[in-house]
C-alpha cells in the first residue's frame, strides 16, 4: 500500500484479523450479510503516519442511524464550552473574527462564539446532526469539507481566523486535501487547531482499541508536523488532553507566522524518546497487542470456570475491536449494558452478544463487570460506586500481564 500522507511505499506491521463495523450493532436477521474487512495497522518511516490499510466505504460506517449528538455527554459539553473559550481568548483579538470547525456536529462548540456574537460557520456532512446545531443557533453548512468548499466559504463569508476540529481529523482518509483546504481559508495569521485520540497513549498503555474502522489516523506531533509542513504549517503548540483516554490539541499556523511555544520541541523531544518515529516500536506495540489478548481472554476464562457471571458495560465503537481481536463471545460475556435505546435489543458487531439496557446491569449485578468505556472510568466509577459497594468487580482489556 501507499502511505496515505506522503505515498510511500508501506506495509502493515500487524492485523487485528476480519472485523465488521465498529458501531455495527444489528439485529439477528442481519448476522447473515454483516459485512467484514481486515483491520490492519501500517506505519510509514517516512513521514511518522500511523494509519489503517483498508477503510469501509464511508456509507457503511456513517450513516444517519447511528447519529452520534455530542451534546448527550456532560463531560462533553464542558470540555467544549473550555475548549471553544480557550480559542476565543487566545487567538481572537476582535469583534470581526470570523471561525469554522469541521464536523461540528450538533454545535456543541461553536454555540460558544454564535453565543459572543462571532461570526462562524460550521462545515457537517450529517444532515441530522446538522438541523440540530442550527436549533441551537449555530450556522452550519451540510458539506464535506476540502478544497473547493474551502474556496466557496472565501467567497462568501472572506478568510478564516480560526479554523477547528474535534476528533474529526482522524476520520479523513484525505488529510492533504484538508490541509490544502485550510490553506486557502484561513488569513495569514490564522490557526487551525484539532484536536484527536494521541498516538503516544496508545502505544504507552496498549489502547488497541483507539484503532477501528472509523479512525484511519492516530496522529502524533511528529506527523502532524510532517503532513501539514508541505502545505505551508508548522506546529506552534500542542496541548495534552484527557479525553478519549488521551488525546493531544495540535494548534498550526503558517510558518513563521507566529511564534512557537515551548510544547512544541519538548512533546516532539518525548515522541523521539519513545520511538514514535521507528519501525520497532510498532513490532512490540503488535507484541503488546497480542500480550493484552492472552490476559483478558485468561481472565474472562478464569471467571467462567468459577462460575462467575461476566457482563460489558457500555456498547462502544472501540469494543469491536477488543471483543473480535480476542474472539470473545456470548459465551465469555453475558450481555452488554448500554444506555443508548437504538442499540438495545441488538447484538455487538462480529461477536453477536446481546447488548441489553442499563437496567439489566443495575437490577440483576453481575460479578464481574468488563469496562469497555474506559475512557470514562471516574465518571462511571462515582456514578456506579454500589456496585463495587456491593462486591463486583470492574476489569479492563488495559494491561499486558
Ligand atoms: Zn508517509
Amino acid at each position: 500500500m501507499k502511505c496515505r500522507v506522503c505515498q510511500h511505499e508501506i506495509s502493515p506491521f500487524m492485523t487485528f484479523g476480519r472485523m465488521p463495523i465498529a458501531n455495527g450493532f444489528l439485529t439477528a436477521d442481519k448476522f447473515d450479510g454483516e459485512y467484514f474487512f481486515e483491520l490492519k495497522p501500517a506505519f510509514c518511516d517516512r513521514c511518522f503516519t500511523f494509519q489503517i490499510e483498508d477503510q469501509p466505504e464511508p456509507e457503511l460506517m456513517f450513516h444517519d442511524q447511528y447519529a452520534f449528538f455530542s451534546r448527550t455527554s456532560a463531560f462533553m459539553q464542558r470540555h467544549f464550552q473550555a475548549y471553544g473559550n480557550w480559542v476565543r481568548e487566545t487567538f481572537l483579538d476582535d469583534s470581526e473574527s470570523f471561525v469554522v470547525e469541521l464536523g461540528s456536529n450538533d454545535g456543541i462548540m461553536l454555540e460558544h462564539f454564535a453565543g459572543h456574537g462571532i461570526s462562524h460557520l460550521g462545515v457537517e456532512p450529517s444532515a441530522n446532526v446538522a438541523e440540530e446545531a442550527r436549533r441551537h443557533g449555530v450556522n452550519t453548512m451540510v458539506e464535506f469539507f476540502g478544497p473547493q468548499i474551502a474556496q466557496h466559504i472565501v467567497a462568501e463569508y472572506g478568510q478564516a481566523d480560526a479554523l477547528m476540529a474535534a476528533n474529526v481529523m482522524c476520520h479523513i482518509p484525505d488529510i492533504n486535501g484538508i490541509a490544502q483546504g485550510a490553506s486557502t481559508l484561513l488569513k495569514p495569521r490564522g490557526v487551525f487547531i484539532f484536536e484527536d485520540p494521541y498516538l503516544g497513549a496508545m502505544i504507552d498503555k496498549t489502547t488497541y482499541d483507539q484503532i477501528y474502522d472509523e479512525h484511519v489516523f492516530i496522529f502524533s506531533a511528529l506527523s502532524v508536523s510532517n503532513i501539514f509542513a508541505p502545505h505551508g504549517f508548522e506546529l506552534i503548540d500542542l496541548l495534552p488532553q484527557e479525553t478519549h483516554g488521551g488525546s493531544m490539541r495540535y494548534v498550526l499556523a503558517r510558518t513563521g507566522q507566529r511564534q512557537v511555544s515551548a510544547n512544541v520541541a519538548r512533546i516532539i523531544a518525548e515522541e523521539k524518546s519513545a520511538g514514535l518515529d521507528q519501525s520497532g516500536t510498532y513490532d512490540r506495540f503488535r507484541a503488546d497487542c497480542e500480550a493484552s489478548k492472552t490476559r483478558l481472554v485468561n481472565l474472562l476464562r478464569a471467571e467462567k470456570e468459577a462460575h462467575r457471571r461476566v457482563v460489558g458495560y457500555g456498547a462502544t465503537s472501540k469494543s469491536t475491536t477488543i471483543l473480535n481481536y480476542c474472539q470473545i463471545g456470548p459465551d465469555l460475556i453475558e450481555f452488554i449494558s448500554d444506555t443508548t435505546p437504538i442499540k438495545q435489543g441488538k447484538y455487538s458487531p462480529g461477536m453477536h452478544i446481546p447488548v441489553k439496557p442499563y437496567e439489566a446491569f443495575t437490577e440483576n449485578y453481575p460479578d464481574t463487570a468488563l469496562l469497555f468505556a474506559w475512557n470514562h472510568k471516574t465518571e462511571i466509577m462515582e456514578k456506579e460506586s454500589r456496585f463495587a459497594s456491593s462486591g463486583g468487580k470492574w476489569i479492563t482489556h488495559i494491561g499486558t500481564e
